[in-house]
């Protein structure tokens, strides 16, 4: 479909004052641009204007936009039917997709749960957690307690109300939602980077609220080895490693977040896998039907999903409407299958080297702060805040969609960029910076 021009101008006013866009105001919104098709790492425009896209749709379109294996996975699937619902029933897709993750995700990771967003596969996590320490009671010493979360400052886990509980203190919507957000423990931010010494000391805060408070704390949830919108930062591996020996000392579970990391973002499949652990819980989300529909799921193992139904009422009470449902799900069969297919690892690797080598003239900006890259992700951080519709401006002047927020400039482009495309990307990422 394409928007006519004439027409234009009047559905982006009706856009302008009847729809909300992420994080916008009504009154004074943001402009956004009218895409009309997209094509491989190409947005086109509504004026015929293509953009290369460096940021996979929040995520999510690591293989590229119309991708021809998708599409028939979604026609296939339609043909037979879009959805049924999955209670008392079941289908094809949802089964294939559920061997896939259980095979490629860590080996104790048995159970899965479908649901329709991120925030609500965490939702799902944190209801785990809460159900399997209440269907202790009785058993244990820790009757009626550990009902809180812990995590480390700088996460960001959703938008619901439990997962806007344990994002940042600081940049989440605490303030806003001071007095109804459950509180939570938050120890401080691991500050060694990926790839530098570990230094232990960053484990302090979290070795004392675990000492202090382990009888109250359910589970400790958090992104392993990136820090997605909370900041973009790449962490240790190490203090992944230890964070696991913690919760195992404390008989705290450990909640991995995957959604931003999973499916190969961070170099490996998923990023637990850069500290060689596994989580009792894990979220996956975002890239997992290759940004085509809403998707995600939630992985426990065997002991969570027994100590949840040993207890009363013996299920774990969630069942969304669309829960696995059929057209997410075959399409999310076709991505995976296609990712691990083809050389990923090495795809990954080169848009890694594209990341470090073509955003490194950054660091000499006076108004660069820092410049890292980590698998298919690169992030120029400002000192100060950025003027986001500049930057935008700005990229889409120079035929790029990038999308900065806070002071980071960042790119996770999908995974089929081309190298004359990268460099098209990175340059521009520096010129914005350079601007801004
Ligand atoms: C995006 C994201 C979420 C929320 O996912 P939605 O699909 O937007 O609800 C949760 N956790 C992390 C780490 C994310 O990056």
């Amino acid at each position: 479909m394409s928007i006519p021009n004439d027409d234009s101008a009047a559905l982006l006013q009706f856009d302008r004052e009847h729809l909300w866009h992420p994080y916008a105001s009504m009154l004074d919104p943001t402009p956004v641009l009218p895409v009309v098709s997209a094509q491989g790492v190409r947005l086109t425009l509504a004026n015929g204007r293509e953009l290369i896209d460096g940021t996979s749709s929040w995520w999510s379109a690591v293989h590229g936009y119309n991708h021809p294996v998708l599409n028939a996975a979604a026609q296939k699937q339609l043909q037979a039917m879009s959805n049924v619902m999955f209670g008392g029933l079941t289908h094809p897709s949802a089964i294939r997709l559920g061997q896939l993750l259980v095979d490629l995700t860590p080996v104790p990771l048995t159970k899965v749960f479908f649901s329709d967003s991120g925030s609500v596969a965490v939702e799902v996590a944190i209801k785990m957690a809460l159900q399997f320490w209440r269907a202790q009671d009785g058993k244990k010493k820790h009757v009626g307690r550990k009902n809180k979360l812990l995590t480390v400052r700088g996460g960001y886990h959703g938008d619901t109300f439990m997962a806007m509980s344990v994002c940042d203190p600081v940049d989440g919507m605490h303030q806003l939602f001071n007095g109804i957000l459950t509180e939570q423990f938050f120890a401080d931010r691991p500050q060694t980077r990926f790839g530098e010494p570990f230094d232990t000391g960053d484990l302090d805060s979290l070795k004392e609220l675990l000492a202090t408070h382990h009888d109250d704390i359910a589970a400790l949830i958090i992104e392993p080895i990136f820090q997605g919108a909370g900041g973009m930062h790449f962490y240790a591996p190490d203090y992944l490693q230890q964070a696991r020996k913690l919760c195992n000392d404390y008989d705290v579970l450990l909640i991995c977040d995957e959604i931003a990391t999973g499916f190969g973002r961070t170099g490996k499949l998923f990023a637990c896998e850069h500290a060689g652990i596994s989580p009792d819980i894990m979220c996956v989300g975002k890239a997992i039907t290759g940004g085509y529909v809403t998707l995600a799921a939630t992985l426990c193992t065997d002991r969570v999903a027994a100590g949840i139904c040993a207890g009363e009422p013996g299920a774990l009470m969630h069942g969304p409407t669309f829960m696995a449902n059929a057209l997410a799900c075959a399409i999310a069969c076709a991505s995976i299958e296609l990712l691990i297919s083809q050389p990923w690892q090495r795809c990954v690797r080169i848009i890694e080297m594209h990341l470090r080598s073509g955003l490194e003239a950054a660091r000499a900006l006076p108004n660069v702060a820092d410049v890292r890259v980590l698998g298919a992700i690169g992030v120029i951080e400002m000192h100060d805040a950025i003027d986001i519709r500049k930057a935008q401006t700005a990229f889409v002047e120079r035929g790029l969609w990038v999308r900065p927020f806070g002071k980071i400039i960042y790119a996770m482009p999908p995974f089929v960029m081309s190298d004359d495309d990268l460099r098209t990307l990175t340059q521009g990422m520096v010129e914005v910076a350079a601007l801004l």
